[in-house]
């Protein structure tokens, strides 16, 4: 280490000051954002609706950033999970549709009412309580049904669903607005199960075909399905991932242009020089057999980084700088024996891209074992987001 050319970079004019006094962050390149939306709606007849699934504070994006971008675009409403979630957007002053995908206890009803939502419903019992509620007001509740064509989690199973529909269009209190469901496997190659489930919603929706009422709002489709199966798009895609920037699986289509909207970055704390036969971290599990140089990065599992040993890189200068040791809950070491210029306080990118190299959700996801749903939705939020409007490439 050499402390005398150590000296803090430059504040960059796009980062606010108080995440760029911080060592790590989260940065949401908002222009891309808008970018990604305009893709996809460019992809679609007019008339498919869009709702912009916004849960899980935009799988870490922030909400309230994404659900403007995708309302600003053209998306009819936003999907959520949560009852909070829901009410954290009403308070920001949105007035759009809100859809509630997850299911509902009888507790959280009159909030749903109150703060005018739109239930997906697979629990009849739901249906009559909820029912019940908005008799006693002056509106009725919108109302999207669930139909479980295969993944048997939520919703009304297929082969009795058309009774089901049938029941709930009558009810006093619900507006029946929408016919849903929701595909177990859309985004692989194997396209078997998602077309025998499409195959079970139109038999449903077959059966209703002659029984009157004002027309049902059809969606089936997540991004797998959106991407790979057109002929399942019915009348509104839910659209989470998708706008994101980051696509669910190697096999699914691309949509030019489209890019990841989230890197997570940090500044280098501690640069230091091992000895042949030097430890790194807990539990020793890295010993240096020649000399070393190596960069410690200040994010760890606590920030949601995978809990990763001698495996996995950052980004450091444009080059991949591997993971030496095990990744502690504030800090992680690379290896920077190779990258020279790699000096204290220089910004590494843990996921995302630098010049001509990229990290991806995928990738993180493969060393976690996981998916890039949970890579994307993992960072914690003691790292700080930042919108930064990052210039399109000529
Ligand atoms: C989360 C969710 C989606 C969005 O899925 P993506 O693959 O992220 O597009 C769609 N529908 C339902 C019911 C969901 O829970």
């Amino acid at each position: 280490m050499n402390p005398s050319t150590a000296h803090p970079p430059e504040h960059p004019p796009d980062l606010p000051l108080s995440v760029w006094r911080r060592s790590a962050w989260v940065e949401i390149d908002c222009a891309q954002l808008r970018r990604n939306f305009e893709i996809i709606h460019a992809q679609k007849p007019p008339a498919l609706r869009l709702l912009a699934v916004v849960k899980d504070n935009a799988y870490g994006h922030g909400a309230a950033e994404v659900a403007r971008a995708a309302l600003a675009s053209g998306a009819w409403g936003l999907g959520v999970t949560t009852l909070d979630e829901a009410v954290e957007l009403r308070t920001l002053g949105i007035e759009a549709p809100i859809l509630l995908l997850g299911e509902r206890t009888p507790d959280e009803l009159p909030a749903c009412l109150a703060h005018r939502l739109r239930l997906s419903v697979g629990e009849m019992r739901v249906l009559r309580r909820l029912a019940r509620l908005a008799r006693h007001t002056d509106r009725e509740v919108p109302v999207h049904l669930k139909i479980d064509t295969g993944m048997s989690r939520y919703g009304v199973r297929w082969d009795e669903a058309a009774d089901a529909v049938k029941t709930a269009a009558a009810i006093r209190g619900i507006r029946l607005e929408g016919l849903m469901s929701h595909f177990a496997m859309s985004d692989e190659a194997d396209k078997s199960f998602a077309l025998e489930q499409l195959a079970r919603f139109e038999q449903v929706l077959g059966k209703l075909a002659d029984s009157g009422g004002p027309p049902l709002v059809r969606h089936f489709c997540n991004t797998g399905g959106f991407l790979d199966l057109p002929q399942a798009w019915f009348d509104m895609v839910r659209l989470g991932i998708l706008p994101l920037g980051v696509y669910p699986s190697k096999t699914c289509r691309r949509l030019p242009g489209l890019k990841p909207v989230m890197s997570v970055k940090a500044r280098i704390v501690s640069v230091r020089d091992l000895q042949p036969g030097d430890h790194y971290g807990y539990g020793l599990r890295y010993r240096a057999t020649s000399p070393r140089r190596i960069a410690v990065v200040p994010v760890g599992y606590g920030d949601g980084f995978p809990r990763l040993r001698n495996e996995g890189c950052v980004l450091v200068h444009r080059r991949r700088a591997p993971l030496i040791g095990s990744v502690a809950m504030d800090a992680m070491a690379v290896d920077v024996t190779d990258i020279p210029e790699a000096q204290l306080f220089d910004d590494v990118v843990l996921m995302g891209q630098d010049g001509a190299e990229e990290i991806t959700a995928n990738e993180i996801a493969a060393w976690k074992h996981s998916v890039c749903y949970d890579v994307l939705s993992g960072w914690r939020s003691r790292l700080p987001r930042v919108c930064v409007q990052k210039q399109v490439p000529p």
